[in-house]
């Protein structure tokens, strides 16, 4: 919900704003005649259409406050209304410091005549960084202020948003793309340079194959994002059934998981027919088992299924080495890898950006359990599709 910070030293203000704004009930009847004396004799549309969480306070100081504590919480007011002529700091010097604490805060001013110039507050706040609102306010004025003025807040944090997920993503591309370029030129480098046996410059060439496999599946990976974004990805959709799908999954990377010495199984009933698309399943059932697999010492790797309620429930469970609680929510964001785990297993961190990304086409998400050192469980629930036709 979209928060408003009003700011003004007079109570039947700041009540009528309340009157407007909130989608809370009016406390009593008389903020109803309250709002009729502010506004005129105007009828008041119901309001319950507003999304708008209001805060009000009394003071500059209070007002501050507020948003220091809102922007320190991570749910910082999208606009404050503030009243220019205050007791105390007034509304300019408000809206400085609201701005120092909040840069991205839409402020309004709110004023029946002003002594500061538009001039003078462009110079303190800058030109594009306020609005002026007449008193007395019309209602219908004020709410079509605080919508605008919300979507506005919005876009421009989903803009922020996008320009940082978009450096973020060049900055880690290229960090993956550097450490195999740089093995591979080494190599090059040694084997053009010096005299070796043939097994030697054999073992050289293996590592020059292993590094581009990697780069290859950096391309894979990230060939497979870029289809999950187009329009048409999840057209391919049909029935089919998950339980024999991740029978043959388990088949595939049963000996993967030998060379390790670790069980594979599958638990659960022997039949499950869903709805999806059986490519991007295949995918995920890869990704979570090769993961449980990579970060598995010992123990095992059970694939669970569980109807519930004309659900599929499909869990991956391992007895590795666990994520702990506060990485739990990152792994699933592109290219994260948890430190520790990184310096023994190699990958690219979009094996479960792929997972999710996946599932969310299937308007289903992925959940996670883990202890670390007990091991972790992925899981996520498909609609049965018998019990949908
Ligand atoms: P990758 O495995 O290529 O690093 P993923 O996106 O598949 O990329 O996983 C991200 C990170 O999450 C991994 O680097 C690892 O630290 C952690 N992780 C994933 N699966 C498991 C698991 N089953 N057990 C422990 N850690 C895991």
């Amino acid at each position: 919900m979209s928060r408003i910070l009003v700011i003004d030293d007079e109570e039947t203000i700041r009540n009528a704003y309340q009157q407007v704004l909130s989608t809370e009930d009016p406390e009593s009847g008389n903020l109803d005649f309250m709002a009729n004396e502010l506004f005129g004799e105007k009828e008041h549309e119901a309001q319950d259409e507003h999304h708008f969480e209001l805060i009000l306070a009394s003071n500059g100081m209070d007002g501050v406050e507020q948003a220091r504590k809102a922007a320190m919480e991570g749910h910082p007011f999208a606009i404050a209304f503030v009243d220019m002529r205050m007791p105390g700091i007034d509304g300019l010097e408000t809206a400085q410091r609201l701005l120092a604490v909040d840069p991205h805060l839409e402020i309004v001013f709110v004023t029946a005549h002003t002594d500061r110039t538009r001039k003078e507050i462009s110079r303190a706040i800058g030109k594009h960084r306020f609005f002026y609102l007449k008193k007395p306010f019309d209602p219908d004025e004020l709410i079509q202020m605080a919508e605008t003025l919300i979507l506005r807040w919005k876009l421009v944090r989903e803009q922020e948003k996008i320009e940082a997920d978009k450096q973020m993503f060049i900055r880690n591309m290229s960090h993956e793309l550097r450490h195999p370029l740089q093995v591979i030129l080494g190599v090059c480098d040694t084997l053009i340079n010096f005299d070796m046996e043939d097994a030697r410059r054999r073992q050289f060439l293996r590592d020059i194959e292993t590094e581009a496999r990697r780069l290859q599946q950096l391309a894979e990976n990230l060939q497979q994002l870029r289809t999950m974004n187009s329009p048409t990805f999840m057209t391919a959709k049909s029935t089919l059934d998950i339980v024999q799908l991740s029978d043959h999954v388990i088949r595939i990377l049963s000996r993967k998981a030998e060379e390790k010495g670790l069980t594979l199984s599958r638990k659960g009933p022997d039949s499950g027919v869903v709805e999806g698309s059986e490519d991007s399943l295949t995918q995920v059932l890869i990704n979570l088992i090769m993961n449980a697999i990579h970060y598995t010492e010992s123990g095992g790797i059970t694939v669970i299924f569980e109807e519930q309620h004309g659900l599929m429930k499909i869990a991956v469970k391992d007895t590795g080495i666990g994520i702990s609680p506060t990485e739990q929510k990152a792994v699933f964001d592109k290219f994260y890898r948890v430190a520790e785990s990184s310096k023994k297993v190699r990958g690219h961190g979009l094996g479960l950006s792929i997972v999710k990304e996946i599932l969310t086409a299937h308007g289903t998400t992925i959940e996670l359990q883990s202890e670390p050192g007990k091991g972790s469980t992925f899981s996520f629930m498909l609609p049965m599709a018998s019990i949908r036709h």
